[in-house]
């Protein structure tokens, strides 16, 4: 690869997980993920020195890598427990996904765009990381594939799209940013029966934002 993984970017990371814990990210499997995950290997090499930095950044195709802070604040949400079966909505640049795959879970990422889709489906595996892979609108979730542990959605969702809803299991967490365009509130909804949902607020983010269908 032309790109390695070398001790100066290790050492950068290191400096990112303390800085993410003095963040408030208290959660040590998340911060051990994030200090494995080479960042930087997921953005265009013009990016690479901001790779570290708490920031999110473009990858192409108008989408964003999403901001260190945001990826551990809804890993820790997500509570997860070795070998849950997560979905992600939202592959984008994988970051997200690899990070979940370090830290055990069962991974099925699905995104709309189909040039990010296949970039991806090529990056990660050549990393190590083996999520299932899926081009497609993440509103319908993945109705085969469910019930999932938890649900992660990744981009900010204007209302909670109901087909994911009935793809949690009971007792099952989804993580998902609601909202309109300019701002969403990250929201983490527990289903707790067939038809009982408890839904509990952790403040505002922005994110890129999901849309209906699938593109090219
Ligand atoms: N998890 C990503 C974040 C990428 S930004 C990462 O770690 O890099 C959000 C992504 O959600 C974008 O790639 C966008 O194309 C995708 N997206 C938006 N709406 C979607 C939908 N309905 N279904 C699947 N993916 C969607």
């Amino acid at each position: 690869m032309d790109s390695p993984d070398t001790l100066r970017h290790q050492g950068l990371r290191k400096r990112l997980v303390e800085g993410l814990r003095i963040k408030g990210i208290r959660d040590q499997r998340v911060l051990d993920a994030i200090a494995k995950v080479p960042r930087h290997l997921f953005m265009d090499s013009s990016f690479i020195q901001f790779a570290y930095k708490d920031q999110a950044f473009p990858i192409g195709a108008g989408q964003t890598i999403s901001q260190p802070y945001t990826v551990a604040f809804q890993s820790m949400l997500l509570q997860l427990e070795p070998n849950e079966k997560v979905l992600e909505v939202g592959t984008g640049s994988g970051y997200q996904a690899a990070v979940l795959v370090e830290m055990g879970a069962n991974v099925f990422t699905i995104e709309r765009q189909r040039e990010l889709y296949l970039k991806v489906q090529q990056l990660l595996p050549e990393l190590g990381y083996h999520p299932k892979f899926f081009f497609g609108d993440g509103y319908k979730g993945l109705p085969t594939y469910g019930p999932f542990d938890k649900i992660i959605v990744t981009a900010g969702a204007p209302v909670i799209p109901d087909d994911l809803l009935q793809q949690l299991r009971i007792g099952g967490r989804m993580v998902i940013p609601l909202g309109p365009a300019e701002k969403q509130i990250m929201t983490v909804i527990t289903r707790m029966g067939d038809d009982d949902f408890k839904k509990e607020v952790f403040g505002a983010f922005v994110f890129v934002p999901m849309l209906k269908g699938t593109e090219k």
